[in-house]
């Protein structure tokens, strides 16, 4: 074989479909019984593939690590991304949102389209076959059900995927054995994730509102200012509103052990709305029926009033009124790495030259999720995934094109 791909998610069968398509032999080795399980999973709430806005605004989503990305990006966008699957007969389109989706929504007929191709190209797949780490020798070590075989290749591209939901296969075993290799490696943290709380929330509103959406009101932290929803889960809050504000509260979390951000109950009220019509006189009505009545705000918007304001907070119409356009939430914890959509953290872009070779590895590629970088969700995860997989594919290729050989 003349490369060895480890991890049969987006980012290593796009770096076997590179190879392959260049006529190379690649094998690829996955710990799972079935390739792109979390590539299903993702299919499961709508697969969104990619994101349709201009380039630039698309490679500021990765942050610190925009420019990078975008040099990734530039050699397979989100264009790419759409004829790409359209070549595997998947028609995509854009939502309303901007979003790109398989027109099905799902990931299983693009992954079903993708195997069979690079099955066609020569691609052999390993099922199975754990990366373990390297032999004393330098081969690549591998664990399967038969056994620890040793794995020969002129270049390998791990593409090992980050730690959440590691029952599909990302555990992020992978760190200690790079690291060990003289390789950095930032701590994997959860991205795109829920969080506990302070103290928790009441038996009341845990029993009674836990798995309750929040419809139409904003997040603000600090330069964060959105609108969407989220969930009250039983210990705190998930879904896409957090999840898009979810690496600034983790690292105020990681600095300051607290994060409070401002919920508005109602973002399409003004400040002075909410305070004329708090402040009419209620007559016998209860608190509960004068702002159903005046704001059509209830359910779970008002037992989070309830839960966390104070009596007289409650009573005061003018303190009641800014509560509702800016309700500071505590939250002390993300919720841990297993249960999030992504990881942060991973291989350090330093370690990796511009082909994604690490520099302490020569021949070895990494890509996808377990590299240094986090995006929101919108597409950008896996479009980020699938552009690496391709740039350390070519990588792989242009080292073994040279006649290089791994050297460990
Ligand atoms: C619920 C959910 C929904 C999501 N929805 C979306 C979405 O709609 N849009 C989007 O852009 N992103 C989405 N994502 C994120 C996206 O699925 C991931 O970012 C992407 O799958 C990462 O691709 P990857 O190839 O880097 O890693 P993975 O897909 O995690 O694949 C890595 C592979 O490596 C294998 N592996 C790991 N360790 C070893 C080892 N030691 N030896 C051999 N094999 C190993 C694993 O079994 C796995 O098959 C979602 C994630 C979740 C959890």
């Amino acid at each position: 074989m003349t490369v060895a791909v480890f991890g049969a998610g987006p980012a290593g069968l796009m770096a076997a479909e590179v190879l392959s398509e260049a006529g190379e032999a690649v094998e690829v080795f996955d710990g799972m019984a079935s390739a792109g399980r979390k590539f299903l999973l993702a299919g499961r709430g709508g697969l969104n593939l990619t994101h349709s806005e201009p380039f630039d605004a698309f490679a500021s989503r990765y942050g610190a690590r925009q420019e990078e990305v975008a040099a990734w990006l530039r050699a397979f966008d989100a264009q790419a991304v759409r004829d790409w699957a359209q070549g595997l007969g998947i028609a995509t389109f854009v939502g309303t949102s901007g979003r790109v989706f398989p027109v099905d929504m799902k990931a299983s007929p693009l992954l079903r389209a993708w195997l069979h191709r690079l099955r066609a190209k020569g691609v052999q797949f390993h099922m199975r076959h754990r990366f373990t780490g390297w032999t004393a020798d330098g081969a690549l070590r591998v664990t399967s059900p038969q056994g620890e075989a040793p794995v020969r290749a002129q270049a390998v591209v791990l593409a090992l995927g980050g730690a959440s939901w590691s029952r599909l296969g990302s555990d992020g075993a992978w760190v200690p054995v790079l690291q060990q290799r003289g390789v950095a490696v930032a701590p994997l943290l959860p991205s795109n994730c829920g969080f506990d709380v302070r103290g928790g929330w009441s038996d009341y509103f845990m029993t009674r509102f836990a798995g309750h959406p929040f419809k139409s009101v904003a997040i603000r932290f600090g330069a964060f200012h959105r609108k969407g929803e989220f969930v009250a889960t039983a210990t705190g809050v998930e879904g896409s509103l957090v999840y898009a504000v979810s690496a600034a509260l983790r690292d105020e979390i990681g600095r300051h052990g607290s994060a409070a951000f401002e919920l508005d109950l109602l973002p399409e009220h003004a400040a002075d709305q909410v305070e004329r019509e708090v402040a009419r006189p209620r007559g016998s009505r209860s608190l509960a029926t004068h702002l159903k009545s005046r704001l059509g705000l209830d359910g779970i918007k008002l037992a989070l009033l309830h839960e966390l304001l104070p009596h007289e907070a409650l009573r005061d119409p003018v303190r009641l009124a800014a509560a509702i356009k800016a309700l500071p939430v505590t939250v002390t914890a993300p919720r841990p790495i297993d249960e999030a959509i992504s990881s942060a953290g991973g291989v350090r872009l330093e370690a990796l030259d511009e082909q994604l070779m690490v520099r302490a590895l020569p021949g070895v590629f990494c890509a996808g999720e377990m590299l240094d970088w986090e995006a929101p969700t919108g597409g950008y995860l896996l479009t980020a995934c699938f552009a690496s997989g391709r740039v350390a594919g070519r990588g792989a290729l242009n080292f073994v094109r040279a006649g290089q050989n791994l050297v460990r």
